[in-house]
């Protein structure tokens, strides 16, 4: 998905703000000697932005519009350092709650509905997002934020609750308790919006059944807005993002290459008209791909598939970026394997070679097991790995997931 003329010109608006404003951005595009992009190719030369260069300008080094303009700050936490401070204007949290609005739409919800939000208020963007495009749609809210499950648990029975907004992890928790609690004729629930963590298909079909609703992912981060900038339809096959509010780019995260529409990489969002914080080519580090075509309801905004992980778990192998989670996937296919498994590169007689090993009990016939799960990373990755097969409890436990991959080109 190419940038428009249209969408340039609104990125020329937002460069000549940054400038204007001598905010952090503005003396970087300034330093980089650029004012204005004529084209395509102009855009994909503008530098790109990173969660490290945001720290840099804390606490209030993005603000781009003046100060009697900004109405509130959001924070992303950093699991390092300073954390990342994001302003917005009055006009970028009414735009946030009109994409958020969307999504509820897109997802079916109505002004009829009763909204239950769970995640956190407070300096980050989760709890106020999903608030503020709630009552844009003009649903009702119940606002709980997190924990306390007994008061979430009455509350979702007595409000008679038919929409639960939360994290992957907490929906399955609520599941799970409402089973425990025999209490599943008192819910009202028909849809889930879920965000803010990679989840695999088991999961979600556990939550889904369980508590008989439809569920739908919502995509955002504190620097781009927050959640709410796309969701998937009923047909499930990505996400829609608000295309006229963002632009997305995938690239290749080595060679900081944009990728073609289907092929996977790293999203890069630009922002086109935010005015607290205008964000040029921001790196996110989630690793995703543009889906080409059309989507069978009829919207056209453009998908992104569900998020696939991080570029710092990517690994390149044979000219074709793999990443642990796929092999995951794919071995969750396999009833016969254990949850355990090991991924192990190397480089002989130069010629990159990838091999999985994975643990099963003795019942099963190992080199058919290992033609099969070959057979599925070829299909479904487009390279032929080498599985070995081994007794259960022989590959070596860890917490870190880290650990299940070893690269050995580089050792
Ligand atoms: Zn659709």
């Amino acid at each position: 998905m190419k940038i428009s003329n249209e969408q340039i010109t609104q990125v020329n608006t937002q460069i000549h703000n940054l400038i204007k404003a001598g905010s952090f951005y503005g003396k970087k595009l300034e330093e980089a000697g650029v004012s204005e992009i004529k084209d395509v190719d102009d855009f994909e030369k503008l530098p790109f932005s990173e969660k490290n260069d945001l720290r840099q300008a804390y606490p209030l080094g993005l603000m781009t519009a003046p100060e009697e303009d900004i109405v509130r700050i959001h924070s992303s936490s950093g699991t390092t350092g300073l954390p990342v401070i994001i302003p917005y204007t009055a006009k970028d949290v009414d735009d946030w709650a009109i994409m958020f609005k969307r999504c509820y739409e897109m997802a079916g919800i109505t002004n009829m509905d009763r909204i239950q939000i769970t995640p956190g208020y407070g300096l980050w963007t989760a709890g106020i997002g999903f608030q503020n495009g709630a009552e844009k749609l003009g649903a009702m809210v119940i606002p709980m934020g997190p924990g306390n499950t007994d008061k979430q648990l009455q509350m979702m029975v007595d409000m008679k609750s038919t929409v639960l907004c939360s994290t992957s992890s907490y929906a399955l928790l609520l599941a799970e308790e409402i089973e425990k609690r025999g209490i599943k004729d008192q819910i009202h629930l028909k849809k889930g919006v879920i965000g803010s963590e990679r989840w695999g298909e088991k999961m979600r079909k556990r939550i889904s059944e369980e508590l008989g609703i439809e569920l739908y992912d919502i995509y955002g981060l504190t620097e781009i807005y927050g959640p709410g900038i796309g969701i998937n339809c009923s047909y499930n096959t990505g996400m829609h993002y608000w295309d006229d509010y963002i632009y997305i780019e995938i690239i290749d995260p080595q060679t900081g290459k944009t990728v073609p529409d289907g092929e996977l990489g790293e999203i890069v969002i630009t922002t086109l008209v935010k005015e607290g914080a205008p964000l040029i080519r921001y790196r996110t580090h989630d690793l995703s791909r543009i889906i080409p075509g059309e989507c069978p309801c009829g919207c056209k905004h453009p998908r992104l598939d569900v998020i696939m992980g991080r570029t710092d778990d990517m690994i390149k192998i044979k000219g074709v970026n793999v990443f642990p989670s796929q092999i995951e996937e794919i071995l969750r296919e396999f009833p016969e394997t254990s949850s355990e498994y090991q991924i192990r590169i190397s480089h002989l007689d130069g010629k990159d070679t990838l091999r999985i090993y994975v643990e099963t009990n003795g019942s099963v016939d190992f080199a058919d097991l290992s033609k099969r799960i070959a057979a599925r990373v070829k299909s479904k990755i487009g390279f032929t790995p080498l599985v070995k097969v081994v007794e259960l409890g022989l590959l070596p436990r860890s917490e870190k997931k880290s650990k299940r991959v070893i690269d050995e080109r580089y050792e």
